[in-house]
């Protein structure tokens, strides 16, 4: 048979192979089917070359194949390091328009003379090179800026078996293409060992770690150096010993002496050979038994989560030279699907602290863990199909950890915690001893993490029941505020109405004895009838107050809406206050009225809201003050805040909630006057309840802001009202006032 098919069934085998695989274990569809076709196109292109000898055939399937071929590879690159279909088109472009230049060179038959200086290839064919040269080594530099930004050990490894096969092709391609026939199959040897890691990278999932095979490697080579070069000198001392003593003794210590030493000192030699190049190529080890010694010791007596994390994190991390991990504490936590987990990470070493995560009880993850019992690294969670059923907000929760490995901590059952370890310093993955060691730790840690996860819930137990004992201290005193309120309500209830109750009884009675007698005084009688009316409103005043509370309450509060002008209301309220102002030499001024929207309102009942904060204003602020009324829209126009500033005596903060209550007065009992604007004549306490009742059954909400009561300082109070713009003013004229 000809040599040249044994060559051409050779690469159909290999190639054969390779394609076999990839069917098997396909990944992605677009990736595993551009893969194909690179592997079909490139045994055309090597057959072309076996099977025919030279000729225009031969050369325009070469070079053109050489570009085609070139371009599969950055598609693929693209594919491996981006995962996006959509860029890897983008080659097709690049690979077309040097095809293109090609087939317009080749049209022309262009030569250039310059040129074919420096080559014997045509300039379509110098194209062609260029373009496998540019594009392949695109794929490489991209690779590599990649692999530059990974940290994950994990992921720099599969990015090692892609650049390694790159070079590898890219080598093949080159050496297949320069040599002659038969020895242009040493590329193609190059070329299926590139296709074969393309393939792993692409394909496999978890792969031998590269750099540890080679330094392993590099391990083997220089121990065979290194006692060759012992066993070197032995020999050399035996020449010389076997030049200096002639005879039986020389022949003895030469040969047999020598041996018995080198018998005896190798295989120390060779040990302590072999550890210092552990040393020099894989960093200072660590022993197994001492780390679980020291871990067991270090953790055992810990009852608390917040120093047992970094303690048991940190021997961990000191042995395998991790600087980053956290111990995640898993508490039953039902969903609404009745079952679930609480994922809870506690600062271990060199981590940020992280807010829970719930998870349901079907978590991949969870469920994997549960099955297995063995450690699942990040890696697997972003790769294996069994976990692309995790939600995107859990990913990205478990990114943030920044971990590489997660380790279960489970006892009996129950899966109590996660050791979650960061990557190791030196980029190594971890190895599988290492895991084997994280799996009899996390086995030590499960009885001290359950006692501190006890001591934990008690004292989030005791914390709970300190808050509520403050909670219930605070109820308390304000339920005592309460009760004194309610009994306040009895005197000053009975003084509110005896005041003007005895003011009316004493004119009648005046009235009466005028009537006996025989005088007829007009003027007198006027004045008793006058204070008589002036009693009867003030008995009005607090039974209509009494009444409109007790609406309130019952909720029963009606209000009659109809479209309304604040500015108006605000207007009139100050002007039904002339009178009460300059008695107490006060100014009130309002401002921001003109541009206020009309609103749907009960205008009485403002008009009463407002004018119960006015009277309090006036009453609580010195002869000669300053009240302020300041309007502006809030909220991009819904709403309107009305601010009533005074320039009085202020109110305590911890009266600004209790002032609205009904009967609650901030100021003493004894300073209570019947005169309604007397400076701090307390009145029955009536006045802002029914004002807040106003204003949230329009939908408001009203509060006061004061730093504080003082009669000296003077540092005022505001009284806020929001109320919201509900209506659009369609016709003025069904303003209703
Ligand atoms: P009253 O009829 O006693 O004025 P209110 O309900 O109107 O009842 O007010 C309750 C208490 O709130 C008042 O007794 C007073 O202590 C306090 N208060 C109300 N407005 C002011 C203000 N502008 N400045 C200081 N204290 C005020």
């Amino acid at each position: 048979m000809d040599i040249k098919w044994i060559w051409v069934s050779l690469t159909a085998i290999g190639y054969g192979s390779l394609t076999w695989l990839a069917v098997r274990r396909r990944w992605q569809r677009f990736t595993t089917e551009l893969l194909l076709v690179y592997m079909a196109l490139s045994v055309l292109w090597i057959w072309s070359k076996q099977l025919f000898g030279g000729g225009v055939t031969q050369r325009v399937s070469l070079v053109y194949g050489l570009v085609v071929l070139s371009t599969c590879l950055g598609m693929l690159t693209f594919m491996f390091v981006h995962q996006d279909q959509k860029r890897a088109w983008f080659w097709i472009v690049d690979g077309g328009a040097i095809l293109l230049i090609m087939i317009v060179l080749d049209l022309t038959g262009a030569r250039w003379q310059a040129w074919s200086k420096f080559s014997t290839l045509g300039l379509s064919s110098s194209v062609a090179v260029i373009g496998w040269g540019l594009l392949s080594a695109v794929s490489f530099v991209v690779s590599w800026n990649v692999f530059r930004k990974t940290w994950r050990p994990l992921y720099r490894n599969r990015f090692r078996y892609w650049m390694l096969a790159v070079i590898l092709l890219l080598f093949g391609t080159g050496l297949f293409i320069l040599l002659d026939y038969p020895f242009c199959n040493l590329g193609v040897l190059l070329h299926m060992v590139g296709m074969t890691g393309a393939l792993a990278a692409l394909l496999a999932h978890r792969l031998p770690d590269l750099s540890g095979v080679v330094r392993k490697f590099l391990k083997q080579v220089l121990l065979a150096l290194l006692t060759s070069l012992v066993f070197l000198g032995g020999i050399l001392v035996a020449q010389q010993i076997k030049l200096r003593l002639a005879g039986l003794l020389g022949t003895l210590l030469s040969s047999v002496g020598v041996a018995v030493i080198l018998a005896l000192a190798f295989p120390v030699l060779r040990q302590r050979l072999g550890m210092m190049l552990d040393r020099l190529l894989f960093g200072e080890g660590y022993d197994p038994q001492r780390i679980l010694d020291e871990y067991s010791q270090g953790i055992s007596n810990i009852l608390d989560l917040e120093v047992l994390a970094p303690k048991a994190i940190g021997i961990i991390g000191e042995a395998m030279g991790v600087r980053h991990g956290t111990l995640v504490v898993c508490e039953e936590r039902a969903d609404h699907a009745g079952n679930g987990m609480r994922l809870r990470p506690i600062r271990g070493i060199g981590t940020m602290s992280l807010r829970p995560l719930q998870v349901s009880g079907h978590s991949s993850l969870l469920v994997f863990m549960a099955e297995t019992r063995t450690p699942v690294s990040q890696y697997d969670l972003d790769l294996l199909p069994r976990f692309r059923q995790v939600p995107e907000e859990q990913r990205r929760w478990f990114a943030n950890l920044g971990t590489e490995v997660y380790v279960p901590i489970y006892a009996q059952d129950r899966l109590l915690g996660i050791l979650a370890m960061g990557a190791k310093v030196s980029g190594d993955p971890y190895t599988s001893a290492d895991i084997a060691l994280l799996r009899t730790l996390a086995r030590q840690t499960a009885v001290a993490l359950e006692n501190a996860r006890l001591v934990d819930d008690l004292k989030q137990l005791n914390a709970e029941i300190t808050q509520l004992n403050q909670e219930l201290t605070r109820t308390n005193e304000r339920l005592a505020i309460l009760d004194k309120t309610k009994s306040d309500f009895i005197s000053i209830s009975s003084h509110e109405l005896k005041t003007p109750l005895t003011q009316v009884k004493g004119y009648a009675d005046i009235l009466l004895q005028v009537s006996q007698g025989e005088t007829n005084i007009q003027e007198a009688v006027q004045q008793m009838a006058e204070g008589i009316v002036r009693g009867v409103r003030r008995l009005h005043g607090v039974v209509d107050a009494m009444l409109d509370v007790s609406l309130i309450e019952a909720q029963a509060f009606a209000v009659h809406s109809g479209l309304v002008s604040l500015k108006y209301i605000i207007e009139q309220v100050i002007d039904s206050l002339a009178l009460a102002l300059q008695e107490r030499r006060q100014t009130a001024t309002a401002t921001g009225l003109e541009d206020l929207p009309h609103i749907m309102a009960d205008s009485t009942r403002l008009h009463q809201a407002l004018r119960n904060i006015l009277i309090n204003a006036i009453k609580f602020t010195p002869d000669g003050g300053d009240i302020q009324v300041q309007t502006r829209m809030l909220d991009g126009g819904t709403e309107i805040e009305i601010a009533i500033a005074d320039s009085g005596i202020g109110i305590d903060p911890e009266h600004h909630e209790l002032i609205f209550e009904k009967f609650y007065r901030a100021s003493e009992l004894n300073l209570h006057s019947t005169g309604q604007i007397k400076f701090k004549g307390a009145g029955p306490g009536l006045g802002l309840p029914i004002s807040k009742g106003i204003i949230e059954a329009h939908g408001g909400r009203i509060w006061v802001e004061s730093s504080g009561y003082d009669e000296d300082q003077l540092p005022g109070s505001t009284f806020y009202i929001v109320l919201p713009v509900n209506v659009e003013v369609a016709d003025p004229a069904h303003i209703a006032i």
